[in-house]
């Protein structure tokens, strides 16, 4: 007789890391990996141009988690800063290394760019999905980035779901979205995409709540809200690490309940690199540890 095991199912999860940017950052590396691999996410994805990172940073850490982890990796593509010819030099890399996954992304613009496409020959996310699906077909499964709040740059809300479903039609098989803090703008969003018919999973992307500076920061850059009342209250605790972990962990906490309660498909959580706020959130959703 095999005993049920009454751990609660686990969802599709998937947990990001950006190339270590210093010596000390790489040496730290295995044990993240260790640390979070216990987690046993669906896989792993590893940031590109992000804060500067290069190639090189993505595809050494994308095999690092591979070789130790054993997990699946993905890397995030970017349309800034790169030519067709670069772009189809890396997916020629990452199908040798054995890549099956990818996030497909336009990436970051310069200060200078801000309001317009990407300089390159990829002015849009929906350019590269439809360049992947025609140099290799389905050999990869492509995430794309959606956002519940909308792009900051986007001309308007009706425009920035355009702008998605464009990319859903190029091709894409799955969305990771921007971080949020209000529920209702995740189902309002799904709600949406089932309206337009749009049925690839949307799986919100989760940001621990872990220091103040950073997230007030973070969030002006990518257009998330943060809520007055946890506003207020992280500027209170900004000086407490412990209570403001403590109030970040809750807060999240009860973000992912709800999320995964209304139907969510999984969680990708930007860890930052760092293990401890994503362990604490597990033990919160009493999850696999
Ligand atoms: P797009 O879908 O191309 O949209 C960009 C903007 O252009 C939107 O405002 C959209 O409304 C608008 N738009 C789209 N098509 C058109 C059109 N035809 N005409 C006019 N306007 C249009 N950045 C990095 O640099 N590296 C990373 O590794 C990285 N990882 C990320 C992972 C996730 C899960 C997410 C959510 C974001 C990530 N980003 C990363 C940030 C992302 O690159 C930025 O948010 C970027 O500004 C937009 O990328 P996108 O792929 O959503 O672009």
């Amino acid at each position: 007789m095999t005993i049920p095991d009454s751990r609660p199912p686990i969802p599709d999860i998937s947990l990001e890391l950006f190339p270590p940017r210093t010596p000390a950052g790489w040496d730290k590396l295995p044990t993240l990996l260790g640390e979070l691999a216990t987690l046993r996410p669906a896989f792993f994805s590893v940031t590109y141009g992000a804060g500067g990172s290069e190639q090189n940073g993505t595809y050494d850490t994308l095999m690092k988690v591979v070789d130790q982890t054993g997990i699946e990796a993905a890397p995030h593509l970017t349309c800034v800063g790169s030519t067709r010819n670069h772009i189809a030099a890396m997916l020629a890399q990452y199908r040798e290394a054995g890549v099956r996954r990818i996030v497909a992304l336009r990436g970051d613009l310069p200060a200078t760019s801000m309001g317009s496409g990407a300089p390159g020959d990829f002015r849009y996310a929906n350019e590269l999905v439809a360049f992947v699906r025609e140099q290799h077909g389905d050999h990869f499964r492509i995430e794309v980035a959606a956002y519940p709040e909308m792009h900051p740059q986007a001309a308007g809300p009706a425009a920035d779901f355009e702008a998605f479903r464009r990319k859903a039609e190029a091709g894409a098989d799955a969305a990771i979205t921007q971080y949020f803090f209000n529920a209702d703008a995740y189902f309002d969003f799904v709600d949406r995409c089932a309206r337009a018919n749009l049925t690839l999973p949307i799986v919100p992307g989760i940001m621990p709540i872990t220091n103040h500076a950073q997230l007030t920061r973070f969030s002006a850059a990518c257009g998330a809200e943060i809520p007055r009342w946890i506003r207020l209250r992280l500027e209170q605790l900004k000086d407490d690490k412990p209570a403001l972990l403590d109030f970040g962990t809750e807060v999240v906490t009860r973000l992912c309940q709800t999320l995964l309660a209304g139907g969510a498909p999984g969680l990708h959580v930007y860890t930052l690199n760092q293990s401890e706020p994503t362990l604490r959130l597990w033990r919160g959703l009493g999850l696999n540890l």
